[in-house]
């Protein structure tokens, strides 16, 4: 299976309730993102997520707030980075006793001290760990030596000690598609559960040529298309047609939702001048969907990222039986 056949699951009944109950619209992830202070400053990472003090972090029932009000199945611990929230146990904990699945998304320096013999591996539970490349693509793109070996040694321990572990990769212009695929063998030599592959997104804040146009972006995305049955890619193969420029799907901002600690960040955790929310009900309500969905906002055009557009690429796959089936079948391999 792709993913664990309990988080699968999850999805299918979140989507088919919310569907049920005539919502269009309904959030299935959300960021959350308890701080803004990193042990990195990576050249891709938009400047506010690395900047930020330990002691302006978000609170626990802050972190739990937001969980109730938006609903979502799954949430993905980012920020920052969240190993260095130092009541990450404590939250764990709470999602699980609420039968949220977990995903943390980290870049592993810390992992040995703050999760291993700490947090026990769970089924709710995915350590999702960054790797933009090879190591010495990896160690440029984090800006810090030895980052890369850091990460291939936790992610060894962590499959050793029986934790989901994943790799998280972000093509960007100097990105070498050989070298995603490398990434795709060491999946497996691994024994990783499998690996997300993004174009990167053109910050406004990042002012380097690291990013890829629309053009670039297709013709990277071909060539990971056309390799990706052969490894446990975790992308469906419509997002993926999508990203090689073969289909074109509407935007789903609102099935990624972004809480952050200046609040829901509107419409999703890409965009930079669009506001943020105290309230969720006003986030929720007052954002522009319709505008935000048609991709039509400058921030939008070269926008590729999984957040936004893997809900619709599955979205699309129900609308017919060789979708369908095309999904079951993508979803059951590997
Ligand atoms: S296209 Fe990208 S930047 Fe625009 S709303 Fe969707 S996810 Fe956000």
């Amino acid at each position: 299976m792709r993913y664990p056949i309990g988080f699968t699951m999850a999805q299918a009944r979140h989507r088919s309730k919310m569907e049920r109950a005539g919502h269009k619209r309904y959030p299935t992830v959300l960021m959350l993102e308890p701080l803004y202070t990193c042990n990195l400053a990576c050249i891709g990472c938009s400047v506010e997520r690395h900047t930020g003090k330990l002691k302006d972090r978000m609170s626990l029932e802050t972190c739990f707030k937001a969980v109730d009000d938006c609903g979502a199945p799954i949430i993905n611990i980012c920020g920052g980075e969240p190993t260095l929230y130092p009541e990450l146990k404590e939250l764990v904990e709470g999602l699980i006793a609420r039968g949220k699945y977990i995903i943390i998304c980290t870049n592993a320096i810390k992992l040995e001290e703050k999760v291993f013999d700490v947090i026990p591996p769970s089924p709710h539970l995915f350590l999702m760990i960054h790797l933009d490349g090879m190591r010495e693509t990896h160690d440029y793109v984090c800006n810090r030596a030895g980052v890369f070996d850091k990460a291939v040694d936790a992610i060894r321990k962590a499959r050793e000690r029986g934790y989901y572990t994943f790799i998280n990769t972000t093509v960007y212009k100097e990105t070498q598609v050989e070298e995603v695929e490398d990434l795709c063998k060491m999946v497996d030599e691994l024994n990783a559960n499998g690996i997300l592959i993004s174009p990167g997104y053109e910050y406004e804040s990042v002012d380097r040529e690291i990013f890829l146009t629309k053009e670039q972006i297709h013709t990277k995305f071909k060539k990971i298309k056309d390799f990706s049955p052969k490894y446990r890619v975790n992308a469906t193969p419509m997002f993926l047609e999508f990203a090689a420029g073969m289909r074109e799907l509407p935007c789903a901002p609102w099935s990624t939702v972004n809480y952050t600690p200046m609040g829901w960040k509107a419409p999703c955790y890409l965009v930079g001048d669009a506001g943020f929310h105290k309230e969720y009900s006003s986030f929720w309500n007052d954002t522009n969907w319709e505008y935000w969905e048609s991709r039509q906002d400058h921030q939008c055009q070269n926008c590729k990222m999984h957040s936004g557009f893997e809900h619709s690429a599955v979205a699309e796959a129900m609308k017919s039986m060789k979708g369908i089936l095309q999904l079951a079948t993508w979803s059951m391999s590997k």
